[in-house]
């Protein structure tokens, strides 16, 4: 993991500093923005080899945008693919 001089977690994609509230993604012990993952999933999408950046944890299917975007403590889903809590909160 690279760390920048103020000692926040790099972007290993753009290498830019990640800041407090910075929406973001630890993948393999590597912090990304998860726009710098949704921009190289949008870059991937016309490269059948390239699998998309995120993929959901429930379906197995690309995330490619914001909007569907979840995270859970398991990782990131798809917002119609987020578990229903089974108890609910008091
Ligand atoms: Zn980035
Ligand atoms: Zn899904």
């Amino acid at each position: 993991m690279e760390i920048g001089p103020s000692g926040a977690p790099k972007c290993s994609r753009c290498h830019g500093e990640i800041a407090e509230g910075e929406d973001v993604l630890n993948e393999y012990g590597e912090w990304n923005h998860v726009q710098c993952l949704l921009a190289h999933a949008h870059a991937a999408a016309g490269m059948p080899t390239e699998r998309p950046a995120i993929l959901c944890v429930r379906c197995l299917v690309g995330i490619v945008s914001l909007d569907e975007l979840d995270m859970t403590a398991s990782g990131p889903t798809h917002i119609h693919c987020r578990p229903i809590p089974t108890t609910a909160p008091s």
